[in-house]
C-alpha cells in the first residue's frame, strides 16, 4: 500500500514537473544540528550588513555552512528552521512517497516550526536558505514565510543542491510574502568557500552599514561639527565637550561657554556627578533642545544590578525631556541585563540611541549576541600615545561609531603630548596649536572626539579644527607615535 502510495506521488510530480528534480542527496539523511555557533571567525569582515538575519533550513548542514559563511560576512545573526517533527532518513528519500515526497506534491503542505524568531521587526535583511526539494524549497519554508510580516524588509534566497538551480524555487515564494523586497536568489553547491560568498553578498549591494569613519569633514566649519550618522539612524556631531570632573559652576559655565560656540555634543555620565548642572545649562543656553546631542552613561555595581531606577535617575537629573545617548560606562556584572533594561526605554522614545564604553574586540561580539541592538558608538581611551589601530576598524567594520576618550591624552596627562615634537612641528606649519592638530588627526582616522575643558579659550580651539587639513605624511608621521600606553587603568 505505502509502495503503491509512493508511485501515485511520483506521478503526481511528474506532471507537476516535479520529477526531474529530487531531493539534493547532499541534504538527505538525518537533521542537522543547531548550527548558531557561526559566530566571527574573518577579520576584517567584508561586508557588515545592517540588521541582517540568517534563517535556513538544513538537514545534513550543507545549508547550514553556508548560512553561516553569510553571518560571518554580513554580522548577521543565525536561525535555523528546526521542523516540529524531524525529518527521519526514511522522510526524506528520493521517491519512496515518503513524508518529503507527499509535502513537495501538495502546495498546502505547511510543516510545523519548532520555536520562532525572536524580534523579528528588528531586522531589515533575510537570507532565507533551503535546500532544493524536487526543485522547490521544501514546504516548511512557507509555513516559515507565512509566519512574519516582511513589509519593509528585504528577503535573499539562497538554496543548496548539487545539480538544480534555484530556478523557480525563489519566484514561487514570492507570493508567501509579498510585502517584502525580494532579491533574486542563488544557489550554492556544498564546499563552496567563504569568499566565494563574501562575494556573492557584496555583489548584492545591500543595505550595507553606512561608513561610520568617513565623516564629511568639509562641511564643516569652525563652531560647527559635522555629524555621523548613527545606525539607530540619529545624528550626532563628531565633537563635543567632555565634562570628566566638571563640578557645579564650573561644570554650568563650560557647558554654556561650549553651546554658546557652537557645540551641540555635551559627554556626563553618573559617575561624573555633574548630570543636574549640565541640564540646567542646556535649559538655560537657549539654544532648542533637540538641536543637542547629550551622552550619559550608567557604572556597573549597584545602577548595572537595578537598572531601570538607574536610567530613570539620570532622566531625572538632566531633566532635559529624552537622553540622547546612554552607554554603559565598563563592562561588568548584569552588563547585558543593563543593557537590555536601556532598550526599553528606547522602546518607550526615552532614550535614543545606545552605546557601550570601554569594550574591546575581545568582548564586543558576544555582547552584541546577547542583546536586541548593536551598539551605535563605544567610548575609549584612544589619542597619539594609545591609537587602538586594531579595535577602531574592527568597531568601523562592525557600524559603530568609536569615541575617544582621553582624546588629548587625558586630564593630568597632556604634558607629554602637547609638547611632543612630531605634533608641534606638525602644528607650527599649519598656525594651529598642539591640541588642534591632535583632534583633526582623531577626525581623519575616524574618530569622534569629546576633548574636555573649562577654558573658554581651549573649548573654542577645540572646536576650530575645520580649516586645516593633515597630509597623509602627517597622518603617518602621528600613527607612529604609537605607544600602546593607557593612561587609565580600564
Ligand atoms: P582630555 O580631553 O584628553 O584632556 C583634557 C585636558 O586637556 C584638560 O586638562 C584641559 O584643560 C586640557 N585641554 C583641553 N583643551 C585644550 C587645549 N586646546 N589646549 C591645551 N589644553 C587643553 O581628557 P578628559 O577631559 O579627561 O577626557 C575627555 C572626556 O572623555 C572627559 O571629559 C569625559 O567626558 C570622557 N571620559 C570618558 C571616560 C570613560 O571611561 N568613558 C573616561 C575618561 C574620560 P583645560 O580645562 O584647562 O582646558
Amino acid at each position: 500500500m505505502k509502495k503503491l502510495l509512493g508511485v501515485v506521488i511520483v506521478i503526481i510530480m511528474a506532471v507537476l514537473g516535479f520529477a526531474a528534480c529530487g531531493i539534493d542527496p547532499s541534504e538527505n539523511g538525518g537533521m542537522g544540528n543547531n548550527s548558531s555557533s557561526g559566530g566571527v571567525t574573518n577579520y576584517p569582515p567584508a561586508t557588515a550588513i545592517n540588521n541582517t538575519l540568517i534563517a535556513y533550513f538544513s538537514c545534513t548542514n550543507t545549508t547550514g555552512t553556508i548560512a553561516q559563511h553569510i553571518a560571518t560576512t554580513t554580522k548577521g545573526r543565525l536561525y535555523e528552521i528546526v521542523p516540529e517533527t524531524p525529518y527521519t532518513a526514511e522522510d526524506l528519500r528520493y521517491y519512496t512517497g515518503g513524508r518529503a515526497d507527499q509535502e513537495q506534491a501538495d502546495p498546502t503542505a505547511r510543516p510545523q516550526i519548532n520555536g520562532g524568531v525572536d524580534g523579528m521587526e528588528k531586522y531589515d535583511v533575510i537570507f532565507l536558505g533551503y535546500p532544493i526539494w524536487h526543485g522547490q524549497a521544501p514546504r516548511i519554508i512557507s509555513t516559515f514565510l507565512e509566519s512574519y510580516d516582511f513589509l519593509g524588509k528585504t528577503i535573499v534566497p539562497f538554496c543548496t543542491s548539487h545539480s538544480s538551480g534555484i530556478g523557480s524555487s525563489d519566484t514561487n515564494l514570492h507570493s508567501l510574502a509579498p510585502s517584502a523586497e525580494w532579491v533574486s536568489g542563488r544557489r550554492f553547491s556544498s564546499g563552496t568557500s567563504q569568499q566565494t560568498v563574501a562575494d556573492w553578498i557584496d555583489s548584492l549591494d545591500l543595505n550595507k552599514s553606512a561608513d561610520v569613519s568617513d565623516f564629511d569633514l568639509k562641511s564643516g566649519k569652525n563652531g560647527s561639527a559635522p555629524t555621523v550618522m548613527l545606525n539607530s539612524g540619529y545624528e550626532m556631531p563628531i565633537v563635543g565637550l567632555g565634562t570628566y570632573s566638571l563640578q557645579g559652576d564650573t561644570c554650568r559655565q563650560s557647558v554654556l561657554s561650549a553651546l554658546s560656540q557652537g557645540y551641540r555634543l555635551i559627554d556626563t555620565a553618573h559617575m561624573y556627578g555633574n548630570e543636574r548642572e549640565i541640564g540646567e545649562a542646556i535649559r538655560q543656553s537657549g539654544v532648542p533642545r533637540e538641536e543637542i546631542f547629550v551622552i550619559t552613561k550608567i557604572y556597573p555595581g549597584e545602577q548595572f544590578a537595578n537598572p531601570e531606577k538607574a536610567i530613570q535617575e539620570s532622566l531625572d537629573k538632566l531633566d532635559i525631556g529624552y537622553i540622547d545617548m546612554m552607554l554603559l560606562h565598563h563592562p561588568g556584572a548584569n552588563d547585558v541585563k543593563a543593557y537590555l533594561a536601556i532598550e526599553k526605554f528606547v522602546a518607550q522614545g526615552k532614550i535614543r540611541s545606545i552605546g557601550l564604553s570601554n569594550w574591546y574586540i575581545e568582548e564586543i561580539d558576544d555582547f552584541i549576541s546577547k542583546v536586541n541592538i548593536t551598539p551605535a558608538l563605544i567610548q575609549n581611551e584612544i589619542h597619539p600615545y594609545y591609537q587602538e589601530q586594531t579595535v577602531v576598524p574592527y568597531m568601523h567594520s562592525l557600524g559603530i561609531v568609536m569615541q575617544a576618550w582621553y582624546p588629548l591624552g587625558g586630564r593630568g596627562h597632556t604634558s607629554a603630548l602637547l609638547s611632543d615634537n612630531t605634533i608641534t612641528q606638525i602644528a607650527k606649519s599649519h598656525n594651529k596649536s598642539a591640541a588642534q592638530v591632535i583632534l583633526r588627526w582623531h577626525l581623519q582616522r575616524g574618530v569622534v572626539v569629546i576633548p574636555g575643558s573649562s577654558n573658554p579659550a581651549h573649548i573654542l580651539e577645540n572646536i576650530s579644527i575645520f580649516d586645516f587639513e593633515l597630509s597623509d605624511s602627517e597622518m603617518d608621521a602621528i600613527a607612529a607615535l604609537e605607544r600602546n600606553e593607557k593612561h587609565d587603568w580600564y
